[in-house]
């Protein structure tokens, strides 16, 4: 195989989506060498059953906003892969959401559920519906019709969504309410559902906990305590808050938030009373983050992202290619040692580069940020036996998950002067599990 050959095929199939050739194009790089020491693999024509999600389901949702408008938007679920278990993976509802950004996001997560030691293949799903501004009411009804077209394709053993950008506990709510009546039976076939219904402890706060725990293990390594470390936070939702949460907790200082419209600059570090503020400010009030900097009086940049500002630690939690070259190049300049990605690709693939020339500690989304769907397999879990764990039974699991994925990188990304390639390492970790799996079963 030939990485570049590869992706010139699969470019031209499948034209206009950047963000899944991206995708990719990091992957098939990473895994070559390895995948060239395998003739048994080519001969199954591993790398493009690989690469080619099994199936998508695209519909249309049709659903009246307050006003009585009929509106419609696009849906999709993508099955990408379920070699080693039933495709799993999270709803997302952005204006954003197109078929190339599902793929990407399928295809990785296909690799880092594969990460997680736990039964999961990979999957994504979601819509271009935009949830800001929306009341309660119609981010309920926009649910109930997206699920009255997807529920035929998922189940408890089949296919099982959870949340992503857009989709938090609320939606997941919704969402499995209407589930339950058109399948007419209640199981496990959505995480990250609330605690009275078959929700699982920590699955809100698992992707920010799960990548600060990571960011330990790396720094570990170069015996770097955490403590009293500055640390650049882009996003303000569910990953962005449960991350300072936990660098909060370790005596680090988070300075940074952002959404789509600017980020805030707090120089004297988000503190726990603050973090509250912000929970609260977007959970409840669904407000945006310039109102953090009216409130406590700190700097805010309309437009702007941080990775400007001085610090030593950035953890990239708000969106795909939020990062690129030259946020790199600046990150260096400004003595950052380590950056541990809570979204999904954050990083431009020059963004990367510029991190693994300067070898700093950099952990791609796919190892950092697997937190968040490993307590979703450990919520699946907990829904088979009909049992809820413990928070503290919950969270040492993490803990032993997110390590065993950091020794699963060293061993496969450790170079020959020592520096570990993060990237490779997770790659080469995840693809060797799903091609054994799928080696195994025969060409389907
Ligand atoms: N959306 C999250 C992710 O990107 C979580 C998926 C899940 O829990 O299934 O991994």
């Amino acid at each position: 195989m030939k990485a570049e050959q590869v992706l010139t095929t699969l470019k031209q199939r499948f034209p206009n989506e950047p963000e899944y050739h991206q995708a990719v194009h990091e992957v098939l790089e990473s895994i070559e060498e390895v995948y060239n020491q395998h003739p048994e693999f080519d001969k199954a024509n591993l790398i493009e059953r690989l690469c080619i999600p099994e199936r998508i389901f695209s519909f249309r949702i049709t659903w009246v906003d307050d006003k009585g408008n009929v509106q419609t938007n696009m849906g999709y679920r993508i099955q990408h892969s379920n070699a080693i278990g039933p495709y799993k993976g999270g709803i997302r509802f952005h204006s954003s959401v197109n078929q190339s950004i599902l793929k990407f996001l399928a295809f990785e997560q296909t690799f880092k559920n594969a990460l997680t030691t736990l039964p999961m293949g990979g999957g994504k799903g979601g819509s271009d519906f935009n949830p800001k501004g929306k009341s309660t009411a119609e981010i309920m009804r926009f649910c109930q019709a997206f699920v009255t077209e997807l529920w035929r394709h998922i189940g408890p053993d089949t296919d099982v969504p959870a949340g992503d950008i857009g989709v938090g506990g609320r939606e997941v709510g919704f969402m499995f309410g209407m589930y339950k009546k058109l399948a007419r039976e209640f199981t496990g076939t959505f995480t990250g559902k609330g605690i009275t219904f078959g929700g699982s402890l920590i699955r809100p706060e698992a992707t920010g906990y799960g990548n600060v725990y990571f960011l330990l293990e790396m720094l570990k390594t170069r015996n770097i305590d955490i403590k009293g470390k500055k640390c650049l936070v882009s996003g303000s939702g569910n990953v962005a808050q449960y991350t300072c949460e936990k660098l909060i907790e370790l005596g680090a200082i988070p300075v940074t938030l952002s959404d789509s419209n600017g980020y805030i600059y707090d120089p004297e570090g988000i503190t726990k009373e603050k973090l509250e503020y912000v929970m609260e400010l977007k959970e409840l009030y669904r407000g945006r983050i310039k109102e953090y900097a009216e409130k406590y009086g700190c700097k805010y940049v309309e437009g702007g992202r941080p990775w400007g500002e001085k610090a030593d630690i950035a953890l990239p939690s708000a969106t795909q290619n939020e990062l690129n070259g030259d946020d790199a190049e600046m990150l260096i300049k400004n003595g950052i040692f380590a950056v541990s990605e809570g979204a999904n690709m954050p990083s431009t693939p020059e963004a990367i580069e510029v991190f693994l020339k300067n070898k700093i500690l950099y952990a791609p989304g796919k190892a950092a940020n697997a937190g968040g769907v490993s307590v979703s397999g450990l919520e699946m879990t907990q829904n088979s036996e009909r049992l809820g764990w413990s928070k503290e039974e919950v969270d040492s699991k993490l803990k032993w998950i997110m390590a065993n994925i950091h020794e699963n990188c060293v061993k496969y990304g450790k170079q020959s002067d020592n520096f570990v390639d993060y990237v490779k390492g997770a790659n080469i970790a995840g693809f060797m599990k799903v091609a054994q799996a799928m080696m195994a079963q025969g060409i389907i």
